[in-house]
């Protein structure tokens, strides 16, 4: 029998002898996504979440394409948004003027075989690297959840896998292009204009355009993913231990169950194999299931749950490190992610999952917990600061501001910093507070668009400015 017919199956029973109690089922189903008239411009994000109705909608083939955009009469007074694939869950890409893909600038430019690097196109999608990069002999260092992100968003928001060892993607570019407001395209590294480096590693798309980037890499490694399903008390009491003894180690709790499961990754020579994976989209849908009939009763609901993960046994992967960090996310959802420090995220997660167990009956996605080493990189979350991530989720067909709401204080009390492409109520103060390097960045981002091109209403919130149409 299939792992997933087995959750039925015990769902089912429970249902059968509780016959006439009520379930949450899908009830409260409902999307701004559905409330948004669709047009031929109309943008949208991943989840639905955001969306926009951009005037123009380009794709230049080349800078200077780039750059003839940039010029045109007809944009000197719009806003103008870079966007990748969209995948971003905060409100960093909206715009109702002019919004800028450059997914047809991509592929890897240049390398570098002594020092192990290479230039890439920034509209290149992270599943589209590992091949290419395989053939010059190199590999990312890191890897996050998903393959479907474009370089050029991903490393404006910093995005991470996990590793107590390995910092955010933005943490490995050398140099990097940007092609600025006035039509500029600058060099930066650590020595050529390195006050703009450091600002445009993690730069939210509000510098500017980032047109490639030269990422420091390694050699081409072959990883051991193993997935084990454990108790919470388990996963906590031996977290620091399995983090320091593992090249990649995460885990994710699943809610109202007890039990979680821990993923490690680590490097290794054995023979590329596979058992028998649990479908991540099928898992969720068992979830939603579970939760759909047995919220009436968290303690049957935790005790068939949890009784079911007991059963789960131990997953191996081996396989080239691109092809062992991300799996697909068919299943939509929108996520909160906080990064905190190592030496209270513990009492922070507890804290976390008693609110959502308490208070929050119709969760039932899984929360995960990540770890990402320091970095210098001006608006990293992880600046100058070991981290753990922890993030939560909805299923984005239902509401998810009532849970954010209750569990971002948390998270905030603990002192946080939010992913940047993930929701948060942040302000620009807030902000500042938390970053010391925010009026640095603030100066460079209006020395090189003093009118605010590069705004839509969010970020000229956070930045305290006016965009170019006021
Ligand atoms: C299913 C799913 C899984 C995810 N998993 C992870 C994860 O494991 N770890 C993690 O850290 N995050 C994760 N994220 C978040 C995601 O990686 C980030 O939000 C990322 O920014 C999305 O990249 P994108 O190409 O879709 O960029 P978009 O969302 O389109 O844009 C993001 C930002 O980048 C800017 N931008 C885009 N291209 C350029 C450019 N060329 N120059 C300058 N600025 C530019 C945009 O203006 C915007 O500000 C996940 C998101 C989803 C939906």
């Amino acid at each position: 029998m299939q792992r997933r017919h087995f959750l039925t199956l015990l769902v089912g029973s429970a249902i059968a002898s509780q016959a006439g109690w009520p379930g949450i089922g899908h009830a409260q189903t409902s999307s701004g996504q559905q409330a948004t008239t669709a047009g031929p411009m109309t943008w949208r994000n991943w989840s639905g979440s955001q969306s926009s109705n951009p005037r123009y909608r380009l794709a230049p083939r080349s800078v200077n394409e780039l750059l003839d955009i940039l010029t045109d009469p007809a944009h000197q007074h719009a806003s103008i948004r870079p966007v990748g694939s969209g995948h971003s869950f905060s409100p960093l890409v909206p715009t109702n003027d002019v919004l800028v893909s450059l997914a047809r600038l991509n592929g890897v430019l240049d390398h570098d075989d002594e020092q192990c690097r290479a230039r890439i196109a920034t509209g290149t999608l992270l599943g589209q690297l590992g091949q290419p990069l395989e053939a010059i002999n190199q590999a990312l260092f890191n890897m996050p959840d998903i393959d479907q992100q474009s370089l050029g968003g991903l490393l404006a928001t910093a995005t991470h896998g996990t590793g107590a060892e390995l910092m955010s993607l933005s943490g490995y570019i050398e140099g990097l292009t940007l092609v600025t407001a006035q039509g500029d395209v600058l060099e930066c590294s650590r020595d050529q204009n390195p006050d703009i480096f450091q600002a445009a590693r993690v730069g939210l798309g509000s510098l500017g355009f980032v047109t490639d980037v030269t990422l420091q890499n390694r050699r081409p490694y072959r990883l051991k993913k193993t997935t084990e399903w454990l108790p919470l008390e388990d996963i906590l009491n031996n977290a620091d231990a399995r983090v320091k003894a593992h090249r990649n180690y995460e885990f994710f709790y699943i809610p109202f169950s007890g039990m979680g499961f821990t993923s490690t990754h680590d490097i290794t020579d054995e023979p590329v194999s596979e058992t028998d994976a649990i479908d991540q989209n099928d898992g969720a849908r068992d979830l939603q299931q579970a939760r759909d009939y047995l919220s009436w009763s968290p303690r049957l609901r935790r005790l068939i749950l949890g009784g079911y993960m007991r059963t789960l046994s131990t997953e191996v992967k081996v396989a080239p490190s691109w092809q062992n960090y991300t799996s697909p996310r068919n299943v939509r959802f929108n996520e909160m992610e906080y990064h905190l420090s190592r030496d209270n995220w513990k009492a922070a997660l507890r804290e976390v999952i008693d609110t959502i167990e308490t208070l929050f009956p119709e969760v039932f996605f899984p929360i995960e917990v990540r770890f990402v080493k320091a970095d210098d990189v001006w608006l990293s979350p992880f600046y100058q600061r070991d981290s753990v991530s922890i993030a939560v989720h909805r299923f984005f067909e239902e509401g998810h501001t009532p849970l954010f709401e209750a569990v971002e204080p948390i998270l905030k009390r603990y002192g946080g910093r939010p992913h940047w492409g993930k929701l948060n109520t942040l302000t620009g103060a807030d902000f500042e507070a938390l970053y010391p390097k925010w009026q640095a960045f603030s100066e460079v981002r209006e020395a090189l668009d003093p009118n605010g091109r590069f705004l839509n209403p969010y970020l000229a919130r956070l930045f305290n400015q006016p965009t170019s149409t006021g």
